[in-house]
């Protein structure tokens, strides 16, 4: 493509609304970053908080108190916002492409995207399936389960991916349809085992918070076709709702986008979250990956990046030094549990119960209420 073809030149374009971008609209609506040539790309106005999703599957919330309004924030930021979804990128050329058709140029472009769920292990998805993301499909696809779950009095629920999202949204659908007066069964399949990155501790009091509300955990590698849940030891599973939340993958999309990726398709950045390749383009959260540095896939390490990434969108630009994000070595994880429980690792500490779920909820309230004008 032709640079003079393109329709629309932007300064800086922000590509994903996700966490660290919420804290770069942030800066332009404080007067930290100008707004002018700005734009942000993302398919859907509402950027639902992963951290409330199970709370609202378990219904502790409505959907409004757990989503953020980008359109509103770039209103109040004076950008401009896209609904759209980028689908490939020539970085040499400063080129983004929209799935609508439309080709965007930039100058400097900072991608925030998030990463895919991973369903290689699906032959024929049918209607069985649904994928934790985008979250607003999961939500609408999760209704329409539960509503005909609860009408039909049964539905059998197999969860995939045995990390912390998968078991906080078995404890979560499990606790949907108890308080509806169903015990309908949730069954959660973890490859490796259940929260395997966390210590051992951790993992005994999740195990013990799935047995209180019987979510039966298998562990093994799931292969599936249509609603049939084959494990690599023969057990099979027969399902009418399979949730997946099997594990981070890149889109493939940046495969042919000239930035040098790592082995899983992920953009290699440096210290300062800068495309190893091109030192206009930026990656933060899920979609970046560090050399030598191995992240865990979490929304902390996006929110913590956001104040440093917006520094030096600004500080590149003028020529300043950059900020370097050092990810901490112990993250607060708090694991909400169903019932208005949680468990909390935090490095070699832990904890667990009521007040654990009641302080998760003030952190996640708080981040929302920051976003929300
Ligand atoms: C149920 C669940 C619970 C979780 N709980 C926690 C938790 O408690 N703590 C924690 O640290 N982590 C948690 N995580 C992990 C966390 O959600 C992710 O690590 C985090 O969201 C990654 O943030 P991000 O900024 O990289 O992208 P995201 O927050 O995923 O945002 C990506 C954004 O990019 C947009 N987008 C996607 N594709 C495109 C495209 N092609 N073009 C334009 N825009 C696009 C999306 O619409 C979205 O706005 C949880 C995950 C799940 C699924």
């Amino acid at each position: 493509m032709d640079m003079s073809e393109q329709a629309e030149l932007f300064r800086l374009l922000l590509v994903g609304g996700g966490h660290a971008h919420l804290f770069v609209l942030e800066a332009i609506i404080q007067g930290r970053l100008p707004s002018d040539g700005v734009a942000l790309v993302s398919p859907s106005r509402w950027q639902y908080y992963s951290g409330m999703l199970p709370g609202l599957v378990a219904g502790h919330y409505r959907a409004e108190q757990c989503r953020i309004d980008l359109e509103a924030l770039c209103e109040q930021a004076g950008i401009v916002m896209i609904i759209d979804s980028s689908c490939g990128l020539e970085a040499d050329r400063k080129s983004l492409q929209l799935a609508s058709g439309r080709t965007l140029g930039f100058e400097q472009l900072s991608l925030d995207i998030g990463s895919q769920t991973d369903l290689s292990w699906i032959r024929k998805p049918g209607n069985h399936l649904i994928s934790v993301k985008p979250m607003d499909r999961f939500l609408a696809d999760w209704q329409a389960f539960s509503d005909t779950a609860r009408r039909r009095r049964e539905g059998r629920m197999v969860v995939v991916g045995g990390g912390a999202a998968g078991v906080e949204l078995a404890m979560a659908a499990r606790t949907s349809l108890r308080k509806s007066g169903f015990s309908l069964p949730v069954t959660l399949i973890a490859s490796n085992g259940v929260v395997a990155d966390f210590p051992p501790a951790v993992r005994k009091r999740v195990e013990r918070e799935l047995e209180r509300l019987d979510v039966r955990a298998y562990h093994g590698k799931a292969q599936a076709e249509g609603g049939r849940v084959k494990l690599d030891d023969g057990t099979e599973l027969q399902a009418d709702l399979i949730i997946a939340t099997s594990g981070a993958k890149a889109p493939r999309w940046l495969a042919g986008s000239d930035l040098e990726l790592d082995h899983a398709g992920f953009v290699r950045v440096d210290q300062y979250h800068r495309s190893c390749s091109h030192p206009d383009i930026y990656a933060v959260g899920d979609i970046s990956a560090r050399p030598g540095t191995p992240l865990m896939k979490s929304g902390v390490h996006s929110v913590r990046v956001g104040p440093i990434l917006a520094h030096n969108l600004l500080a590149a630009r003028n020529g300043d030094p950059l900020k370097v994000f050092r990810p901490r070595r112990n993250v607060l994880y708090l694991i909400s549990c169903g019932d208005r429980r949680a468990v909390a690792s935090w490095g070699p500490l832990y904890a667990s119960g009521g007040w654990v779920w009641h302080w998760k909820d003030r952190i996640d309230r708080a981040f929302i209420d920051r976003f929300s004008g």
